[in-house]
């Protein structure tokens, strides 16, 4: 490979690492499993290796995790949290045995192996005894201080059992906290019920619950923790990984007691492999086995990497599996008019979840694996993401199976399907298709967007199967009588609904324009675009050459949003919408030249009671003001609305104004 491609690479790669480290640890939405993830960290890895003069600074590979969450105070661990090494194989587990026989010249040694617990690590500092504080691993180095949430799970003690002989006058301890199958269960029902996201995994529901402003609520998660290891040590020496385990049981700490000591690879691997498995009876979830060098001495003299200890390693357990039959395979209409195909599956019990549903992804995937209704296949749930079909059980086939043919028309509307040449997806192209109506209309009013509350698939089905509404237009021209009409809507509810939709006129030009549904426009994207234009007449005006030149704008997007308004049909949705006085531009109500906050920079920390942090944030906006993440001496006020953090504290610290909500609310109606 050139070396301008091995750096193009490389920087592909640490982008992509980058965007889901960002979607794990910040959002606790992952989009990739773990063992993908692994994938990219270590093809960045190897090419880094080879090419040590193209690490920079800021490549994932240089640092150990997230940053912390705002919020909490943030604290620094006395010893660094370290990452392991991971590994796959029985021969990537010999290389590491080679490695350590190597190093420890020809002393004997022994190993400890342990659950690989997937949950969230922490740390726990105790002086003299007493618990000090707890905090989130963070980025190794700084984490943050949850130690009001910690104090909820009842089995970590606030103080050493009496019993013990000897406790060490400050200590930093290890731990995993996670949260149990049948909690984990029975959370995301009561989150079902209640209409909210469920939680994608056990491991994301404690680490969710953790970063919670608010102990109470961490309580009734009913987290639980497995004490595990050593971070810093006064007073007390441990000569063996197995003589802490045993002085942690007695001084009431709890430490699982699946473990087992081996002297040789062959017991270690044996060990790993049995647990495969066995883990499947466990109330709580493992994804592999810790294998640890079990002498404390002979872990100093192998010391470690900047990133992982060599005593060490992670050994992961492929991701889970399942065999199930398809029952049916049906095809979904994306807004955008992409047909996915997925399979309906037999429920399957699997990762903790029921499986009902495995995406097939598209059409050339339903062929490279020849899935035929009725085969029985193994399907893939690695912990958080959609489940697929891995593969087809070719020798349980009867005769009977039978294949999916790939559709020539739309399921929807019944217009004929095509294939841009670049792509795999196929796509219908009928802009009136009622099935990317339905999914355009959920987008212009969900949350993010237009948010006119009430306006739920329900009603949008029914709109649009009376034909009473045909684009998003149409929703500020529905009458109380329309609406009235409808199953199960009462003159109250649809009184609410026509509100909602009256209030949504007013919402900012970036809302409007990430409402409009322009291929690849994300939030982000419509408010540079607002900033930019300020007006959709001028955005609608604007020529490919003009977008381009905005620095966040590449030529794909100038393109779709160019053809977004060379749409005739498009264009004549935009009149109607102009017509009913819905706002257009940044002009008039909350205009941001002029505003009380013009040029001033504000922070917004803490949880508040009337508005989300981002809607806050776009107030400020609204009125001329910068909102800002950091504090410093320029800040004109911090909004604080509960639990806000070491934010106040700099504020303070600095004399910079601080703000309750009451105030900003004065404030905003100047
Ligand atoms: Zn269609």
């Amino acid at each position: 490979m050139q070396k301008e491609n091995i750096e193009k690479e490389i920087e592909a790669l640490r982008q992509k690492i980058r965007e889901n480290d960002d979607l794990y640890y910040v959002l606790n939405k992952p989009a990739i499993s773990d063992q993908e993830y692994d994938r990219l960290y270590r093809k960045l890895k190897e090419f880094e290796d080879a090419h040590p003069e193209l690490i920079t600074p800021d490549s994932p590979t240089q640092r150990v995790g997230e940053s912390p969450a705002e919020g909490f105070a943030v604290v620094k661990h006395i010893v660094p949290m370290m990452s392991m090494e991971n590994t796959y194989s029985a021969e990537e587990l010999k290389e590491f045995d080679e490695r350590v026989r190597k190093n420890l010249k020809k002393e004997e040694y022994e190993y400890v192996v342990e659950l690989k617990f997937d949950g969230v690590s922490i740390s726990l500092l105790y002086e003299k005894g007493r618990w000090v504080r707890g905090a989130t691993r963070g980025d190794g180095a700084e984490g943050d201080d949850v130690s009001n949430n910690l104090k909820t799970i009842r089995s970590i003690p606030l103080k050493f059992n009496e019993n013990v002989k000897k406790v060490p006058s400050r200590v930093e301890l290890r731990g995993e906290v996670y949260m149990t199958k049948d909690v984990f269960e029975s959370i995301n029902c009561e989150k079902e019920k209640a209409g909210e996201e469920p939680f994608a995994n056990p491991r994301n529901a404690a680490a969710g619950s953790l970063k919670l402003l608010d102990p109470r609520i961490v309580a009734k998660r009913r987290l639980n923790i497995f004490i595990w290891g050593l971070g810093y040590c006064e007073g007390i020496d441990f000569g063996r990984h197995t003589d802490l385990l045993e002085y942690l049981k007695e001084a009431g700490f709890r430490v699982n007691p699946h473990f087992k000591l081996c002297k040789e690879i062959k017991d270690v691997i044996d060990f790993c492999n049995s647990w495969k498995t066995k883990r499947e009876k466990l109330d709580f979830e493992i994804d592999g086995m810790v294998v640890k060098v079990n002498d404390l001495g002979q872990r100093e003299r192998l010391g470690s990497t900047s990133k992982s200890p060599r005593w060490a390693i992670a050994y992961k357990f492929p991701a889970q599996k399942a065999l199930t039959e398809v029952k049916d395979i049906i095809v979904q209409v994306g807004r955008t008019g992409t047909i996915t195909p997925v399979a309906i599956l037999k429920p399957v019990h699997l990762s903790g979840s029921t499986v009902s549903r495995a995406t097939l992804h598209n059409f050339d995937e339903i062929e490279r694996l020849d899935v035929r209704i009725g085969d029985k296949v193994y399907v893939e749930k690695s912990g958080e993401i959609i489940p697929k079909v891995l593969s087809v059980a070719k020798d349980k086939r009867t005769g009977k199976e039978k294949s999916f043919p790939l559709p020539k028309v739309c399921p929807a509307c019944a217009s004929r399907l095509h294939s841009a040449p670049d792509e795999v997806a196929l796509r219908c192209e009928n802009a009136g298709c009622p099935a990317q109506i339905k999914e355009k209309i959920l987008h212009f009013a969900s949350r993010d967007a237009m948010d006119i509350e009430g306006m739920g698939i329900a009603i949008t089905d029914q709109l649009v199967d009376r034909g009473l509404i045909k684009d998003y237009a149409d929703i500020y021209y529905l009458k109380m009588g329309d609406i009235e009409r409808l199953d199960r809507y009462a003159e109250k509810s649809a009184a609410n609904l026509l509100n909602a939709i009256e209030k949504s006129k007013s919402s900012d030009l970036n809302r409007l324009i990430y409402a409009l549904g322009i291929r690849h426009v994300g939030e982000h994207s419509a408010w540079v675009i607002a900033e930019h234009f300020g007006s959709i007449s001028k955005l609608s005006g604007a020529g490919i050459d003009e977008l381009t030149r905005i620095r966040e704008i590449g030529p794909v997007m100038a393109e779709s949003i160019n053809n977004f308004f060379s749409n005739k049909e498009n264009l004549n949705i935009l009149r109607r919408l102009s017509e009913t006085n819905i706002k257009m531009s940044r002009s008039g109500i909350g205009a941001k030249k002029g505003g009380v906050l013009e040029g001033k920079t504000v922070v917004v920390t803490g949880t508040l009671k009337n508005y989300s942090r981002s809607r806050a944030e776009e107030l400020v906006r609204s009125l001329g003001g910068n909102p800002s993440s950091s504090v410093s001496k320029n800040t004109y006020f911090v909004l604080a609305g509960e639990e806000p953090g070491s934010k106040i504290d700099k504020a303070k610290a600095l004399g910079v104004k601080i703000i309750d909500e009451e105030e900003f609310k004065k404030i905003i109606k100047l």
